[in-house]
């Protein structure tokens, strides 16, 4: 085993690399990530596929506190968000689309959402494909087991769990008899929604016949729908010309019907016969598909401080968008929040 760390941080999704930025921007140093994943992101994520690249987690952020807005002026000031729309729309139950009142610009990457973490991630010592397994004490420091290409153990003298607080009770359940069962069951009760997002190309003339209908129309909430929950016109927000690409979303209770990985597409195909009796006939005539089920989506009830902590026998802390709501902009006051923490 190697000399400890002094910061071990499981997730690389927005809180985790919000705290380690924060963290080594004041100073800190000896801070590594461990993500089970092979990128950057977590939820705010970008798949290349079928010659171009789709955001099937995170569509656009609209930053609404002075924080996050200061982030997003870094971001518009490096090319690396623009606005995608200020305009969007609403399918009523009884099939009225309309253009919702609230007019702001949403912001969108348009060489994919994840370009937002990389950015904020580009000097942090990431360590990919390391999947924590558990945790336990070692002394005055915590071991964390990591399964990856061969299992690996490493010490920290802190730990911070920026995952969705369900995986962060798997991996803590051999600190069962350690810590408090008041604190165990506030994590417990931390319960998300899932979600399925379908990513499907068109034709040009597909486009074109969208266009003509639905003139400036790029993200729709469907409203009381019992399977559509968004549909955004991806490709929209790419360079043009761009491949045209649709993302569909699920609502939760749609998606709780799969939720096992391999039944995906047949709620994949559910989705899009539900667009073409919503939208435009041919939705189901994709060029390609392709689904992704989000075990863990939006937390059901988040909570309002930024984080849990314990102490002993060493710091560790659990962080992520289930602290305080269900947006990246939480998560990412939730990561600077455990950083200003540790740095008092
Ligand atoms: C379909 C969808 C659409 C969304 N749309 C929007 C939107 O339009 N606007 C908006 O603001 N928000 C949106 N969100 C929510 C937003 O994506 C999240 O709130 C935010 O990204 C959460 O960040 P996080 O860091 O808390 O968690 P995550 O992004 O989930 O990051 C956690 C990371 O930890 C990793 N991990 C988990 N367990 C382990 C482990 N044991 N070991 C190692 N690594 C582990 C995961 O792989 C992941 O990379 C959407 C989410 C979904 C799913």
């Amino acid at each position: 085993m190697t000399t400890p760390l002094e910061i071990a941080i499981v997730g690389a999704g927005m809180a985790g690399i919000a705290c380690a930025s924060q963290l080594q921007a004041a100073g800190r140093q000896g801070i590594a990530i461990f993500e089970k994943s092979r990128g950057v992101g977590g939820r705010l994520t970008t798949r290349r596929m079928f010659d171009t690249c789709v955001d099937r987690g995170t569509c656009y952020i609209s930053p609404k506190g002075d924080r996050f807005r200061a982030l997003f002026d870094r971001l518009i000031a490096a090319n690396i968000v623009e606005t995608w729309t200020d305009t969007t729309h609403t399918l009523t139950k009884n099939g009225d689309l309309l253009a919702d009142a609230d007019i702001y610009p949403r912001y969108v990457a348009p060489s994919g959402m994840n370009q937002i973490a990389k950015y904020l991630a580009k000097d942090l010592d990431l360590r990919f494909g390391q999947r924590a397994i558990s945790i336990q004490p070692d002394g005055k420091l915590w071991r964390l087991t990591l399964e990856g290409a061969e299992p690996t153990e490493i010490l920290a003298r802190t730990v911070i769990l920026a995952i969705p607080a369900p995986q962060a009770v798997d991996v803590i359940a051999p600190l069962a008899n350690i810590l408090p069962e008041e604190f165990l069951n506030d994590l417990r009760a931390i319960e998300y929604y899932p979600s399925i997002a379908v990513a499907a190309g068109y034709t040009d003339a597909q486009l074109a016949q969208w266009k003509a209908v639905y003139p400036q129309v790029r993200s729709i909430t469907c409203t009381d729908d019992p399977i559509l929950g968004w549909i955004g016109l991806d490709s929209s927000k790419r360079q043009q010309p761009a491949p045209p690409v649709f993302v569909l979303q699920s609502t939760p209770n749609f998606a709780a019907k799969y939720p096992n990985p391999e039944d995906v597409e047949s709620a994949s195909r559910a989705m899009l016969e539900r667009a073409q009796e919503r939208f435009l006939s041919w939705f189901p005539d994709c060029q390609w598909q392709q689904p992704h089920l989000w075990r863990y989506a939006f937390p059901k009830s988040p909570r309002s401080d930024s984080y849990l902590s314990i102490d002993a026998p060493a710091p560790l802390f659990f962080t992520g968008d289930w602290c305080r709501g269900w947006k990246v902009e939480d998560a990412y006051l939730a990561g600077l929040a455990v950083a200003e923490a540790i740095s008092r």
